[in-house]
């Protein structure tokens, strides 16, 4: 059996681990010897694609022909990056940045890599993470779970941790955000509570430095830096090294040109915190929301992770030992731990079915009575109809915070005589109006013919380990099944993955 790889496919970087000959996770490095790998997509002119390093730095010179920041675009079925006749998704996109990571784990461990844990962050849907499922599949990967990239967190620090313990998971990457409540004891680590914000990170307080930079050179020279692609792409590498200076310095120069003009702005510590004060605040507000929900106050959480490059803004952990009263956990990098966690969790996945490589240490013996319970992030409903008012309403079948996988089953009854079918609509959002809710799947049950008033329908909610839904609705009496039609656009059917695949199989990535 080869190895498995655990991925943490990020939005601005990408990392690999897998377990080594001790069973204990280890970052395989890139082609180019980096531990870390930009999500970063090159288009060059020959049909070839760089992804990495080289593809980031491209965006200044060739702004057109990269694709940055792809994850935020999974399961969005509107997105197309157009290169030349071909059309890319952001499945395939995000496959190319999988194939580069495939092929230098490939290089390194010298074999052949299939299997694969990738992480998505918490607060991903469903249709972000079939997405991310159907990437994976795209760039040749049997993608054995996906797991939760605080889950991952945990599980690369809860292993070496011997104590029982109730911890936060504080991840703030490139482009998102999230904060889970989890119980870790050896061999087991519970999810309590998870929520977060996949439009909140680093990135967001790039553009706050590169406004006040812009409006600095606006005042001075006239010109507007975000007017030109390329100059914008030039202003926003500028702000984020100088968002990293920051962190470990009181202040920071960022010097620009443009049209001919030239200006050196200066921005302290002090400012940059005030000008993205109010991105911290929408993390501290979900912190408090996962406590509620945990039903946990400071003095029962032992530990908080810090997971994400962002976190290494001084002001995260400042806010964190504010709240908290405590200082947050440095024993884990928050760059690696989610690529080891998923590492372990493919770890874990192989021991159970009886990997003899990974069965031969003692690690991996270990590891297969470990226990991984996760909750779903977000709930699922089914749309009713109240007879008495005649209007919809969302009946919350599985709730927020579940632990998984979970499976329900609840009976429902026609409202007219002689219906002749019911509809099924599938809903993801625990508001009672389905208007505030996403509709994941709809379809309709047909009846062999017409019923009466009150005649009863089975309905069936699965919500599988990869956090995944299948939804049914069955006529018991005859057994006819309506299983979810996954309406919303986006979701690519099996064949549709594989002519994708051997599409993306005929680019040569570097
Ligand atoms: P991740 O997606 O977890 O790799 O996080 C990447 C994000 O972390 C990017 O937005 C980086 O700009 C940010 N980041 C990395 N290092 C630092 C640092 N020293 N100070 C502030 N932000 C950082």
């Amino acid at each position: 059996m080869s190895r498995a790889i655990g991925i943490d496919l990020g939005t601005t970087f990408s990392a690999i681990a897998v377990l080594n000959e001790f069973g204990k996770a280890e970052i395989i490095p890139n082609a180019e010897g980096e531990r870390v790998t930009p999500s970063v997509a090159y288009f060059g002119d020959d049909d070839s694609v760089v992804v990495g390093t080289v593809a980031k730095n491209s965006a200044v010179s060739d702004p057109y022909n990269v694709v940055e920041f792809i994850k935020r675009q999974m399961g969005n079925a509107d997105y197309v990056f157009t290169h030349g006749d071909a059309e890319y998704g952001p499945e395939q996109i995000s496959a190319l940045i999988l194939k580069k990571l495939k092929q230098d784990a490939e290089r390194l461990l010298g074999e052949a890599v299939n299997d694969a844990v990738i992480t998505v962050p918490a607060y991903f849907d469903d249709a972000r993470r079939r997405a991310t499922i159907n990437a994976g599949k795209i760039a040749g990967l049997n993608v054995l779970r996906i797991i939760n990239e605080p889950t991952a967190a945990a599980l690369a620090y809860g292993l070496t941790n011997a104590s029982e313990q109730r911890i936060m998971v504080y991840d703030l990457g490139g482009g998102t955000f999230d904060v889970t409540v989890m119980d870790v004891a050896r061999g087991e680590i519970t999810v309590v509570a998870t929520d977060g914000d996949h439009m909140l990170g680093g990135n967001d307080f790039d553009d706050q430095i590169m406004l006040y930079v812009n409006d600095a050179f606006k005042r001075e020279h006239g010109v507007d830096l975000l007017r030109e692609v390329e100059v914008q792409q030039d202003l926003r590498q500028r702000a984020e090294a100088a968002k990293k200076t920051l962190s470990s310095r009181p202040s920071a120069k960022i010097s620009m040109s443009a049209s001919g003009r030239r200006l050196t702005v200066e921005l302290t510590r002090e400012q940059f915190e005030q000008m993205t004060g109010h991105l911290l605040e929408r993390t501290k507000m979900l912190v408090e929301s996962v406590m509620s929900e945990a039903k946990t106050g400071w003095g029962q959480v032992d530990t908080v992770l810090l997971v994400g490059g962002s976190t290494r803004m001084p002001m995260v952990p400042q806010m964190i030992e504010r709240m908290s009263g405590r200082a947050p956990s440095r024993a884990i990098n928050p760059d690696e731990a989610v690529a080891m966690g998923a590492a372990v969790q493919a770890g874990i996945l192989m021991a159970q079915k009886g990997d003899a490589a990974i069965l031969a240490t003692a690690e991996g013996r270990r590891l297969a009575n470990t226990r991984v319970t996760d909750v779903t992030s977000h709930a699922f409903g089914i749309v009713l109809m109240d007879d008495r008012t005649k209007t919809e309403y969302n009946q919350v079948m599985i709730a927020k915070n579940t632990p998984i996988p979970h499976e329900v089953h609840d009976h429902f009854y026609t409202i007219s005589n002689n219906q002749e079918r019911v509809r099924f609509v599938v809903l993801q959002g625990q508001d009672r109006d389905p208007a505030n809710c996403n509709t994941i799947g709809e379809t309709e049950l047909e009846f062999d013919r017409p019923k009466p008033r009150g005649y009863p329908v089975r309905v069936t909610y699965q919500y599988d380990a990869n956090m995944v839904m299948h939804c049914y609705m069955e006529d018991e009496k005859t057994g006819r099944i309506a299983e979810l039609h996954i309406s919303q656009s986006g979701r690519m059917s099996d064949r549709e993955v594989e002519a994708k695949k051997r599409l993306m199989d005929r680019v040569k990535v570097d």
